[in-house]
């Protein structure tokens, strides 16, 4: 014999009965079947809020009524197109019952919890009556047994609890009689011994199932639900959940504990006492395998779920007067047993000077009054403080049977969750070990369970979430990098790359799922008014894992924002150099963020574009190695500058060329004034270990005094061409000794300075050719040869890629 359970999705609608009926008669025709139906989805709320209307005399609960009935004459109606009078009379009679007890409830605006489940009730009534209905118009054998007749309880009315010996024989009983091939039971009602209708706690139509899988023995007891069985986390917050294929009965119990709604958790109990197997199916998804639960499951998998409870309050109860005597904890839970308050989780301090403990938010405020009341004396002998309630937590816990004979699991729970800046407020660990379980703010639960998820399930695939701020010529060519690699990343480097924000000067938009880069400008254009505090905040509340902020801008506003960004645990990756060459104070506060909060701050490109100069000065650094100097040509744009001007250009000229291929800032005056250059080798003597300000760089200027003083760019342009004697000089007087101009840095015992230089044939920096960059480091291993980093050093496509392999260099962390 086989028990099947139908939830409210699977009931909700016409379609979704209907495929409930073809099940069972497949079933049929194999075996008897019996079928435990919940109410129609959506109703068991819908008469709460109907009898809390009613009671708070509030008259929309006549409209909320009127959806009730609406819903099920509707669905009646499409289901049976011709339905009997006799039929549609009797389940207007059951309405109008239905009607009478809100009516009632209004006019003595009391509910209360026996009232309450006399109304909720009327929903798995309802329900049922309406497929047993249509399964006989269809002349199919089927009955229906209300099962108040069958299930005995004590009066704990919403959530009775079940007289065993009285319900199974009932049980049995009536089904040894019967010869029905298919026979629906409401779920979720019962009675009290004194004949009171009862319920047996939300989601109980599953416990119902199983109390009659068990009395009956059955071979199996299906729950048919909305999911394709129990998933290795919630599917509605982790997308990349998939369901588990086996689970042993304690595996299931836990995480149906510990949130996994897809099972009620005492369902697991009256089968596993008769060794009868729970399948988890799809009622839309008839086909799929659906997870299978029994005794112990043998794998070698560690954990095998990962599930949440919100709306937890923690209580802590504190004090020295509790150290070393007895008695403190059973006090404590006596008082929390008596009220019938659920105790969800348990801490106490090896030093027993505090037991912290976390209910559902509902029974927070309670829990408080009656635990002061009972330790008011030693409150008022100051022994203990009155407890301290924290609210708006959740649980967040780790199943496995086989938890225990692995190590490092919390270590590796807790590092996951740290690096993402969730913060965990309380800690438990089974002594069985099945289960590890924090308690940490509500607002991170999603965040936690996807990078839960992918640390113990996904191992493979790391996702990272991008945040782009400028997708002007670098930008742009960075999205698009980032478009044509991302297939290449994923295979290969197991890295999801998503962009999820992406901003310009005008417009802003967000998609939590990715943004489409196919059509990303398009997309863009249509976003919000850009804002850098909107962005922030946006990038703030999504909460995302493995978020990064990628600053393609030249802008001051941008910069002071990376802070903030750091304090989330927002990696930040910038070619925008204001940052790391503002004041040495603000450049290290960075620094420090970037390591207090676990989140990476990476500006590889802030020196020679796409160049390997940061991160291979930080390795020779992190391997031990002391930098003694640095000799280097810096500037992609001045060296394209000077490798093009000669005695037949103009300097005016071939400057305004080298902005128009995108070689300078846009104002040219911060590339030819040495500024540039002078931040660019800040930035590399306090990478290497040297604390260092703008000021203390020498810059001699080559510009004339006019250039330097123009106060526009028009303006600069304009002294260019007046003072093109002084460049053609600069010119004659190297070419004349057979040397070329470059734009030199050098950092040298501490100090550094930056100027034009007349380099002499032979020279490294020679033969450097347009926009290339060089940097020679001296090192005290690299004592006579220096080691040379050489290549493009300006550009909009090398410094994309520089950006793009800063990203890649997180991801691969
Ligand atoms: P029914 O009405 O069929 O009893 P429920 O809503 O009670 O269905 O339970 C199914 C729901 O449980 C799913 O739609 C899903 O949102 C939720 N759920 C939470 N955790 C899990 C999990 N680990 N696996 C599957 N479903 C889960
Ligand atoms: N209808 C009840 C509820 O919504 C019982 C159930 O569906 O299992 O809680
Ligand atoms: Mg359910």
């Amino acid at each position: 014999m086989h028990v099947l359970k139908f939830g409210g999705t699977s009931v909700g609608s016409v379609e979704n009965i209907t495929k409930v009926i073809q099940i069972l008669e497949d079933y049929k025709k194999s075996q008897p079947v019996i079928c435990v139906v919940s109410a129609v989805g959506g109703i068991t709320d819908k008469l709460l809020k109907a009898g809390h209307l009613a009671q708070t005399k509030d008259e929309s609960y006549l409209s909320e009524y009127k959806t009730i009935k609406d819903i099920h004459l509707n669905i009646l109606s499409r289901l049976i197109p011709n339905v009997d009078k006799a039929v549609l009379d009797k389940l207007n009679t059951k309405l109008d019952n239905l009607k009478s007890l809100l009516d009632g409830i209004y006019l003595i605006n009391e509910l209360s919890p026996k009232t309450s489940d006399k109304l909720v009730s009327f929903g798995e009534l309802l329900s049922s009556y309406i497929i047993t209905e249509t399964m006989k118009s269809k002349g199919i054998d089927v009955v229906r047994k209300n099962t108040q007749e069958l299930i005995i309880t004590n009066d704990n009315f919403t959530k009775a609890e079940v007289n065993y010996n009285t319900t199974y024989k009932n049980i049995q009983e009536y089904f040894s009689n019967s010869t029905q091939g298919v026979t629906i039971l409401p779920g979720f009602v019962s009675k009290s011994q004194q004949g009171e209708i009862t319920t047996l706690g939300r989601g109980g139509s599953d416990f119902t199932a199983a109390l009659v899988a068990s009395a009956l023995e059955a071979d199996t007891l299906e729950i048919w639900t909305d999911v394709s069985g129990m998933y290795t986390a919630n599917p509605k917050l982790v997308k990349q959940a998939y369901p588990i294929k086996k689970l042993s009965y304690q595996e299931a119990m836990e995480l149906s504990h510990f949130g996994a709604k897809v099972l009620y958790p005492p369902t697991v109990q009256p089968v596993l006492d008769k060794n009868i197997p729970i399948v988890i199916k799809n009622t839309m998804e008839p086909d799929a395998d659906g997870t299978y639960i029994a005794h112990e499951q043998t794998n070698n998998l560690t954990v095998r779920g990962i599930s949440n409870i919100n709306d937890i309050s923690l209580l802590t109860l504190e004090g020295s007067g509790m150290v070393g005597i007895p008695g403190f904890s059973k006090r404590l839970f006596e008082v929390l047993a008596n009220y019938k308050i659920n105790v969800v989780f348990i801490t106490q301090a090896s030093s027993e000077h505090s037991i912290c403990f976390g209910v559902n938010k509902a029974d927070a405020n309670q829990a408080k009054e009656k635990i002061d009341q009972a330790f008011e004396y030693e409150i008022t002998q100051h022994k203990i403080n009155p407890i301290v309630i924290e609210t708006d937590l959740s649980i967040v816990a780790l199943i496995g049977d086989n938890m225990k004979s692995h190590q490092g699991i919390s270590g590796k729970m807790f590092s996951t969750l740290g690096k993402n800046n969730i913060n965990v407020r309380a800690i438990a660990q089974g002594a069985s070990e099945k289960n590890i379980s924090a308690v940490i703010s509500e607002h991170d639960v999603k965040k936690a369970l996807n990078t839960l998820h992918e640390v113990f399930f996904e191992v493979k695939t790391k996702q990272l979430n991008v945040f782009i701020t400028g997708v002007g010529n670098v930008g742009e060519r960075l999205v698009e990098q980032i478009k044509q690699q991302k297939k290449y990343l994923k295979d290969n480097l197991k890295i999801n790359l998503r962009v999820i924000g992406l901003s310009n000067s005008r417009q802003m938009v967000f998609d939590e799922d990715g943004i489409s880069l196919k059509n990303w400008k398009a997309v863009l254009s249509t976003g919000e008014t850009a804002s850098l505090e909107g962005f922030f905040k946006t990038a703030k509340a999504m909460n995302l894992r493995n978020s990064i902020f990628v600053d393609v801008t030249a802008n001051k506003d941008v910069a002071n924002l990376y802070a903030n960004y750091l304090k989330e645990s927002i990696a930040v990756v910038a070619c925008n150099k204001i940052a790391c060459s503002d004041t040495f104070d603000k450049y290290n506060q960075l620094k420090y963020l970037s390591r207090k909060y676990n989140a990476p701050f990476l500006f590889e490109t802030n020196v020679g574009a796409g160049l390997p100069v940061i991160d291979t000065l930080n390795n020779l650094i992190a391997s031990g190695d002391k930098v003694t100097s640095i000799q280097a040509v810096l500037s992609g744009s001045l060296n394209f500058v000077f490798n093009n001007f000669n005695d037949t250009t103009k300097f005016h000229d071939v400057v305004k060329q080298a902005q128009a291929e995108g070689y300078t800032e846009p104002d040219p005056r911060i590339d030819l004034s040495g500024v540039d250059v002078a931040r660019k080798i800040l930035i590399l003597a306090r990478e290497s270990g040297t604390v260092m300000e703008l000021e203390d760089i020498t810059n001699d200027s080559f510009l004339t005094k006019a250039n330097l003083e123009s106060d526009s760019v028009d303006d600069f342009y304009k002294t260019l061409i007046d003072d093109d004697a002084h460049f053609q000089k600069l010119f004659a007087q190297a070419d004349e000794k057979g040397s070329k101009l470059k734009y030199v840095a050098e950092f040298n015992e501490g100090k550094a300075k930056v100027g034009l230089k007349e380099i002499p044939q032979g020279h490294p920096f020679y033969n450097l050719e347009g926009k290339d960059n060089i940097v020679m480091f001296y090192t005290q291993r690299y004592k006579e040869q220096p080691m040379i980093i050489k290549g493009a050093g300006a550009g909009a496509d090398v410094t994309a890629s520089g950006l793009f392999a800063d990203i890649i260099r997180i991801g691969n962390d």
